[in-house]
C-alpha cells in the first residue's frame, strides 16, 4: 500500500550485488496458516570491494530467528522489518546465515509468494515473490543452488514438489507426516524457485532426449481431471523434440513437472523443472475446450518449456532485461506453432494480436520501449510491448541475418552465456559476432518506443526499366521520448508482375539477399533495375518489421495482390487494407448520420478468396474477419466514437453475409464434418471457417441464420462448435439467445473453466443492457473475486473487449470497472492494475467520453490508499506527455 512516495528503479543505477549467495537450503514445514520456512544461505562478499552492509529483501515477512555461522545474532546485530533485513556489520568473508520466518499462505490473496489455490499450496515468485517467503537478495543476478526439504501432514499434502531432482522422501516416524527433499543442481535466481504441496492427481510419461537420456514427465492436476491432460502432455513432448531439432537444446534434469492450479495471476510460470500453470492452459477435452483452448495449451506449454534455456539456464541480469527472456521465448513459441500448424495462419494471427494490443499500447500513454529504463512497479511491465514486440525484434534479427547466421548467433548465445544472468547487449552482440555486422543502430528497437511509420513513394520508369522507391520513416513521440532517431528496418518485399509471378529483384544491379531491403535513414531511396513492367508492390512481406506502412496503392492493385501475391500474409493484408479504408470512411459516415457504403471491390476480393478451394480454410476464415474495433480506433487516432466503429464494422460483416450468402452457406455445409472431434490444425481450420460462415450468415438477420446457429448450439458434439454458435447467438437480441445461455449454464455449472466462457461471453455483448447484466453477474453465486480467471472472464472481458459498453457515453462502464479495481486492489493489486490498463486509450476518444474517463481516472488517483501497482498505471495513464521532455 502507498505508505511512502514510490521510488522509481532506473536501469542506469544498476550495479552488481555486494554479496553473493552460493547455496540455499530451505526447510519448509507446510501449515495452512503458520508455515515455517528455515533458510540456510551461504553468503560471501562479491569481489574485493569495501565491506558493505548486507541488506536482504522482504515483503510482509515475520522473522522468528536468525543465526550467523550457527550462533544467534544479538538483537543489536541486525534490523528486521517486514520488508527488509539489514546486517550493518556483516563479516567481510564467507558465512552461513540461517533465517526462520513464518507465513500464512491461506490469507495470501496477492497470489505472490507461498499461497493456496483451493487446498493446494503453491508458489509464484516472479518477479519479486521469493521475498514473501524468506529474506533474500531477491534479484535475478543472484544465482544459487537450491536444496528444498518440504514437510507436511500426509492427508493435507500427499504430493510434495520442488525444483530439480528428488533426492529423498519418506514418512516421519511416529507421526502422520512425511517429507521430500529436492535438489536442483543448476544455479538459478530466486524468481525461478517453486514448491507445491497438495493432494493431486498425476499423469506420467517419459521422453528420451537426443543424447539418449530418459526424462520422466509428470503433470499434476486436481484429482478426477487426469483425463484432460493428454493434449498438454503431447504438446510437451512435441515441444521438447522441436527445441532439440530447431535450436539444438536438450532438457537437463531427470524429471520435468507441470502443476495445474485454479488460482493463478498469470498464464503459467517457468520455474526450473517445476512449471506451475493456470489450469486453463493444461486441461482440455473435446467437450470442454475449444480449438482456441487447445492451441493456447500447445503454445503456453511450449513457451514455458522453452524458457528452460531462454530464461532459466540463461536468465536476465535485472528486470529491465525482461524482454531478453520473454520476447525471445515468445518468438520461439510462435515458430514452434508455425511449424506444428500453419506458418501463414500463425503469422497472421500473431500480427492481428500485435496490432490489437501492442500497437494500441504503443500509441497511448502506457507506451514504453521493449527494454524500459525506468519502472515504479515491475509487475506492470509484463506487457504486449515486452512480450510481443520483443518477439518481433528477435524476428527482425533473423530477417536481417538470414536463418543460418541467426542460428549460429543463437548457438553462440547458448554457449557463451549458459549459467549467466545476461543483458540485451550481450544477446545482440552474439549476432554481431557471428555476422560481422554492426548492430548498434538496431539496438534502438530496444530503446525507442512507438510504432515506426514508413511512407513509400514508388516511381517506375518504363523506358529505363527502373523502379525507384523513396522511403521515409518516422518514429512518433512517446512518453519521455519526444525525438527519435531512425531505426534499422528490414523490409521484405516482392515485385509482382501482371501474371502474378514475382519479378527478379535486382537492387543496384545485384540480387537482394533474403529479399529484404534495410532502411537505416529517415529518407532513403532504393533503385531496382531490369524491372520489365510496372509491378504491383508487395511490401513488408510476412510482416518482416512491426511498422505502420503507407503506400499509395489503389484498390485495383490491392485486389490483384489479394488474389495473386505469393506471400500469404500480404494476400490477407491486401484485404485488410481494403477493409480498413472502407471502415474508416464508414465510421465518419455513421457519425454524421449516414448509412455505411458498400465497396464492390472488397466484395470481389473476398469472393475470389472464397472461391479458391486451394487455400487453407483457417486462412480463409482469417480473411473473412475485418480489422478489430481496437485496430480501427487506433487507425482513426483521435476523436474516436466506439459506437460508430462498432456500427461500421458490424455493417461490413452483415454486408459480407448478404453479398456472399449462397457461397457462405455452401462452405458451411462443406466444412461440416460428421467425424469425431480431433484437435489437429486442419480440423480446427475447417471448424474456424465453418463458424465464420455461421456468424456472417446470422448477421443478415434472417430467421434461417439464427435458426442455423441455434441448431448448431443444440446439436454440437464439441465445445468449439457449441461455443461458436453461442457467440453468434450472443450478438442477436432474440429469444434463442437467452435460451442458449440458460442451457449452457445448466450443462456446465460444475466446470469452472467452461463457466468462465459463460461469464466472458455475456460481458462482451455490445448492448446498453450489458452493464446491468455484468453488475448482476458480479453477485452471481458462481462469481468469485478471489479467482483471477473469473475476474478476467467477467470484468476483464468487459473492460478490454467490449469497446462500446466499457466506453459508454454516460461513463457508467468506467465507473463500474474503477469501482471493481478499487475493491480488488487491497486483495490482488497485480490483477487490479491489469484491469486498470483498459483506460489506456482514453485520450483518443471523442470529447464526452474523454471527459468521463478522465473524471474516473482522477477519482481513482485521488484515493488515499492505492497499491503501487494501480497507482503506477493510473499516474502514467493520466500523465500529459504531449510535450514532455525526456525524463
Ligand atoms: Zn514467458
Amino acid at each position: 500500500m502507498r505508505t511512502e512516495e514510490p521510488r522509481p528503479v532506473r536501469l542506469e543505477d544498476y550495479r552488481p550485488p555486494d554479496w553473493r549467495i552460493g547455496t540455499v537450503e530451505l526447510d519448509v514445514v507446510l501449515h495452512p496458516t503458520a508455515t515455517t520456512v528455515r533458510a540456510k544461505l551461504s553468503v560471501s562478499p562479491n569481489g574485493a570491494g569495501a565491506p558493505a552492509p548486507l541488506v536482504l529483501d522482504g515483503d510482509e515477512l515475520t522473522l522468528c530467528s536468525i543465526r550467523l555461522d550457527g550462533k544467534p545474532l544479538p538483537a543489536d546485530g541486525f534490523v528486521a522489518t517486514p520488508d527488509r533485513l539489514t546486517i550493518a556489520q556483516a563479516p567481510h568473508r564467507p558465512f552461513d546465515l540461517e533465517i526462520e520466518t513464518v507465513l500464512d499462505p491461506t490469507s495470501n490473496t496477492k497470489l505472490m509468494g507461498l499461497y493456496r489455490a483451493g487446498s493446494t499450496y503453491c508458489t509464484q515468485c516472479e518477479a519479486e515473490g521469493f521475498r514473501r517467503i524468506t529474506y533474500f537478495l531477491d534479484r535475478p543476478d543472484v544465482m544459487a543452488i537450491y536444496t528444498t526439504r518440504i514437510e507436511a501432514e500426509k492427508k493435507d499434502a500427499g504430493v510434495l514438489l520442488a525444483n530439480g531432482n528428488l533426492v529423498a522422501h519418506g514418512d516421519i516416524a511416529g507421526t502422520s507426516r512425511h517429507f521430500a527433499v529436492w535438489h536442483d543442481p543448476f544455479p538459478k535466481p530466486s524468481y525461478l524457485f517453486a514448491l507445491v504441496g497438495g493432494n493431486l492427481g498425476c499423469v506420467k510419461d517419459s521422453f528420451t532426449t537426443m543424447s539418449g537420456r530418459n526424462v520422466a514427465l509428470a503433470i499434476y492436476v486436481e484429482p478426477g481431471k487426469e483425463d484432460r491432460c493428454g493434449y498438454a502432455m503431447d504438446s510437451l513432448k512435441r515441444a521438447m523434440r522441436w527445441d532439440e531439432l530447431t535450436f539444438g537444446r536438450e532438457y537437463d534434469l531427470d524429471i520435468f513437472m507441470i502443476v495445474a492450479v485454479s488460482a493463478f495471476n498469470m498464464g503459467a510460470m517457468e520455474n526450473k523443472g517445476l512449471n506451475v500453470f493456470n489450469d486453463k492452459y493444461v486441461l482440455a477435452s473435446p467437450a470442454t475446450a475449444t480449438d482456441g483452448d487447445y492451441a493456447g495449451i500447445e503454445a503456453v506449454i511450449a513457451h514455458e518449456y522453452f524458457h528452460n534455456w531462454t530464461g532459466d539456464r540463461i536468465t536476465c541480469r535485472d528486470w529491465f532485461q525482461l524482454c531478453l527472456k520473454e520476447g525471445l521465448t515468445v518468438f520461439r513459441d510462435q515458430e514452434f506453432t508455425a511449424d506444428q500448424r500453419s506458418r501463414a495462419v500463425e503469422r497472421i494471427s500473431d500480427v492481428r494480436e500485435l496490432r490489437a494490443s501492442q500497437f494500441v499500447e504503443d500509441a497511448g500513454p502506457l507506451a514504453h520501449p521493449v527494454r524500459p529504463t525506468l519502472y515504479h512497479e515491475i509487475n506492470n511491465f509484463y506487457t504486449a510491448t515486452v512480450y510481443q514486440k520483443g518477439a518481433e525484434v528477435v524476428r527482425m534479427i533473423k530477417a536481417l541475418l538470414g536463418p543460418q547466421a541467426f542460428r549460429a548467433g543463437m548457438d553462440l548465445y547458448f554457449t557463451r552465456h549458459d549459467g549467466q544472468a545476461a543483458t540485451v547487449e550481450q544477446f545482440v552482440q552474439c549476432f554481431a559476432d557471428v555476422s560481422g555486422r554492426d548492430m548498434s543502430q538496431f539496438m534502438r528497437w530496444y530503446s525507442q518506443a512507438g510504432t515506426p511509420e514508413i511512407k513509400v513513394a514508388p516511381h517506375y520508369d518504363s523506358a529505363a526499366r527502373i523502379l525507384r522507391l523513396e522511403i521515409a520513416q518516422i518514429v512518433p513521440p512517446t512518453p519521455g521520448q519526444p525525438n527519435k532517431k531512425p531505426m534499422t528496418v528490414p523490409l521484405a518485399l516482392g515485385l509482382v508482375g501482371r501474371d502474378g509471378d514475382d519479378l527478379p529483384l535486382l537492387l543496384d544491379g545485384r540480387p537482394l539477399p533474403h529479399g529484404v531491403i534495410e532502411l537505416t535513414q529517415s529518407n532513403q531511396s532504393f533503385v531496382f533495375n531490369n524491372v520489365p513492367e510496372h509491378p504491383a508492390l508487395s511490401l513488408n512481406r510476412g510482416f518482416s518489421a512491426p511498422v505502420k506502412l503507407s503506400v499509395p496503392i489503389d484498390a485495383d492493385e490491392l485486389r490483384f495482390l489479394a488474389a495473386h501475391d505469393r506471400d500469404p500474409f500480404n494476400r490477407w493484408q491486401a484485404v485488410q487494407t481494403l477493409a480498413m479504408t472502407l471502415l474508416k470512411s464508414n465510421v465518419a459516415t455513421v457519425r454524421s448520420g449516414g448509412a455505411p457504403r458498400l465497396d464492390q471491390g472488397l466484395m470481389d476480393a473476398l469472393g475470389a478468396i472464397l472461391k479458391d478451394t486451394a487455400l487453407e480454410p483457417a486462412f480463409v476464415a482469417l480473411t473473412l474477419s475485418p480489422p478489430s474495433e481496437a485496430d480501427i480506433a487506433r487507425e482513426i487516432g483521435s476523436d474516436v466514437d466506439p459506437d460508430a466503429v462498432y456500427a461500421a464494422r458490424r455493417a461490413l460483416r452483415a454486408a459480407i453475409g448478404r453479398h456472399h450468402g449462397a457461397r457462405l452457406a455452401e462452405i458451411y455445409a462443406r466444412m461440416t464434418s460428421a467425424d469425431a472431434y480431433r484437435p489437429d490444425a486442419p480440423s480446427a481450420g475447417r471448424r474456424a471457417l465453418k463458424n465464420a460462415c455461421l456468424d456472417l450468415l446470422a448477421l443478415t438477420e434472417s430467421d434461417a441464420g439464427i435458426a442455423r446457429a441455434f441448431d448448431q448450439y443444440r446439436n454440437a458434439d464439441n465445445m468449439t462448435d457449441r461455443m461458436a454458435a453461442l457467440e453468434t447467438l450472443a450478438a442477436h437480441n432474440r429469444p434463442e439467445r437467452a435460451a442458449a445461455f440458460d442451457d449452457f449454464y445448466t450443462r456446465y455449472a460444475d466446470d469452472p473453466l467452461v463457466i468462465d466462457k459463460w461469464f466472458a461471453l455475456q460481458a462482451v455483448i455490445p448492448e446498453p443492457t450489458t452493464l446491468d447484466r455484468v453488475l448482476a453477474l458480479t453477485r452471481h453465486p458462481a462469481f468469485s473475486a478471489a479467482n483471477p480467471n473469473r475476474i478476467r472472464a467477467l470484468i476483464g472481458a468487459f473492460a478490454q473487449a467490449n469497446h462500446t459498453q466499457f466506453n459508454r457515453r454516460d461513463g457508467g462502464g468506467y465507473d463500474f470497472v474503477a469501482n471493481f479495481v478499487l475493491e480488488l486492489d487491497a486483495k490482488n493489486p497485480q490483477v487490479a492494475a491489469r484491469l486498470m490498463s483498459a483506460f489506456r486509450s482514453w485520450r483518443a476518444l471523442e470529447a464526452q467520453r474523454r471527459e468521463r474517463a478522465e473524471t474516473t481516472l482522477r477519482r481513482v488517483a485521488a484515493m488515499p490508499v492505492l497499491s503501487p501497482d494501480v497507482n503506477d498505471i493510473v499516474a502514467r495513464t493520466l500523465a500529459d506527455n504531449s510535450n514532455q521532455p525526456a525524463c
